[in-house]
């Protein structure tokens, strides 16, 4: 049986890898502005501890990552967002 290797991607607050799926996509899209585990263009990945995502600094963080900067609308959909995959 052949197993699929899973798809590492870097967390941008604790800076360990996770299996993908197991990230937050947060992605600046070339179209759609920021958007939640899907688009396309620059991506940056936050995993599900409580101590990244919900970091005071994971903004400030985020902004960099995505080269953007965020309207407090946003904020308050990250908020949102962050909250819906807290498990
Ligand atoms: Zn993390």
């Amino acid at each position: 049986m052949m197993k699929q290797n899973p798809i590492m991607r870097l967390c941008i607050s604790c800076r360990k890898t996770y299996d993908r799926k197991d990230l937050l996509k947060i992605t600046k899209d070339n179209k759609q502005g920021i958007v939640f585990q899907k688009g396309m263009g620059r991506s940056a990945y936050i995993c599900k501890k409580k101590n990244c995502y919900s970091d005071s600094k994971i903004k400030k963080k985020l902004q960099k990552a995505l080269k953007t900067s965020f309207e407090q609308e946003f904020i308050e959909i990250f908020e949102k967002e962050i909250a819906s995959h807290n498990v």
